[in-house]
């Protein structure tokens, strides 16, 4: 552990509560603070856009341990201050209202902010973006049997929003500048297959239409569009992607592109700071590859790698990347990226809404979607993490069952 006595770690989400949580449980005895802006301790995100959305799941069950218990491992948590300045010489992070934390070792776990709408009027009452539990606490009461909702953007979130939305009564419309819903993270097929559900259950689709102007006197009455046409509307969210948290790696003349650049460790350009989950871009063992991913096993990963490095204790394997989303009845599992892929395999039943869709590129497995499908999901994963493949042929064979493909891969 050598001379490292005391651990800041910007940020107390995902991967912040992970690295404080790992630093102890890997033997580090020093001083750790875990500082976020945010009023709740450390919580999961999925649920916002989720049950907590929908009102199945209470304030108190989203966070991954009660504040007390940090307290009882003797982490430090700072809640409701923002880290503004970062002096890598004299390794100190400086909050606001100026009170200064010495470190000898940083963690920026910065997370990412949701893109703005670049529009006029997007400032008006009524108008959200969906990041946060407070962002979901305003609004949630206006989430009212027949209330106009205008999603824009028909990525993850922007679905499990509408699908939330109609479960909930709301008069849903969803506005897509592509041609298609979820176009950067799936491929054509499954993309179809989530627009026909959510159309059978009664959400409207705009695609390939972009918003000008969010209309309101006071409050949002309409979404008004490129082509001259209005979409009426109570409630606006705008789901049009993140942009990673660089600010103060900026600011520190970190190495930055699309997120703080880290090595495999989750070291960034100064070997005393480390960067982890949504704001850092890291090499893709699987992937040969640098990217930048936003999802809860890449966030729990880096808290673990720069826990390991903190403490120079053996850091994990890199699992395959992974995700969930959930709409209405389906549970969509996704494993490894799908880019680059030349050809899909499909097996199961769209129509029953029960299938998995296998990307390949040539005869290397890349990735699968699975819709209701864990084993498929879960076997596939293990597959590709292996560095092996599945034959094409045997997918479709329905006679098998995945474990028994699976267990054939050489
Ligand atoms: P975060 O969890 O965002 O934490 C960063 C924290 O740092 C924030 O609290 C922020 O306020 C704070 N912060 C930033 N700058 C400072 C500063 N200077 N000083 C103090 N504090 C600061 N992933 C999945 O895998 N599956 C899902 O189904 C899924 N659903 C999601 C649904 C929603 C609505 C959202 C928003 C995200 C979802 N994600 C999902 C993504 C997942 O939650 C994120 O990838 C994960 O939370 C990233 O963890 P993180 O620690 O990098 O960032």
């Amino acid at each position: 552990m050598g001379d490292i006595n005391r651990v800041v770690i910007v940020g107390a989400g995902q991967g912040g509560a992970e690295a404080a949580t790992q630093l102890r449980t890997r033997g580090f005895a020093g001083e750790i603070t875990l500082v976020g802006e945010e009023r709740l301790p450390p919580y999961q995100r999925p649920p916002l856009s989720k049950k907590f959305l929908l009102g199945e799941l209470e304030e108190d069950r989203l966070p991954f341990r009660p504040a007390e218990v940090y307290e009882e491992e003797r982490i430090t948590l700072i809640l409701g201050h923002r880290c503004t300045w970062i002096d890598r010489v004299g390794k100190r992070v400086r909050m606001d209202g100026g009170r200064e934390l010495p470190y000898d070792a940083l963690i920026l776990a910065t997370g990412a902010k949701p893109r703005a709408l670049p529009v006029p009027g997007a400032d008006l009452p009524g108008v959200f973006t969906l990041r946060t539990a407070t962002d979901v606490d305003e609004i949630r009461p206006r989430f009212t049997p027949g209330a106009k909702l205008v999603v824009i953007g028909a990525g993850y979130i922007g679905l499990e929003v509408a699908a939330v939305g109609r479960q909930s009564g709301l008069d849903v419309t969803v506005l897509e500048a592509m041609p298609r819903p979820l176009a950067r993270v799936t491929a054509p097929e499954v993309a179809g297959f989530f627009l026909d559900y959510h159309t059978r259950k009664g959400v409207k689709f705009v695609l390939g239409g972009k918003a000008a102007v969010i209309k309101g006197e006071g409050a949002v009455r309409a979404v008004g569009l490129t082509d001259g046409s209005e979409i009426p509307a109570d409630i606006v969210i705008v789901g049009i992607g993140v942009d990673p948290d660089i600010s103060l790696a900026e600011k520190a003349v970190l190495a930055v592109g699309d997120g703080i650049v880290t090595d495999r460790f989750c070291r960034t350009s100064d070997p005393a700071i480390y960067a982890i989950g949504d704001c850092a871009s890291r090499p893709l063992v699987h992937y040969g590859r640098t990217a930048r991913l936003e999802s809860v096993h890449n966030a729990i990963e880096g808290g673990k790698i720069a826990a390991a490095m903190i403490t120079g204790t053996k850091p994990p394997d890199e699992e395959l990347p992974w995700f969930w989303s959930d709409q209405y009845e389906l549970k969509l599992t996704i494993a490894g990226l799908f880019a680059g892929y030349d050809r899909i395999v499909h097996r199961g039943s769209m129509e029953e809404a029960s299938f998995a869709c296998f990307y390949y590129l040539g005869d290397r497995l890349l990735a699968v979607d699975a819709v209701n499908r864990p084993a498929e999901y879960l076997g596939a994963k293990q597959v590709i993490q292996r560095g092996r493949t599945i034959e094409p042929a045997a997918l479709q064979d329905m006679s098998k069952s995945m474990k028994e493909i699976v267990a054939a891969t050489r």
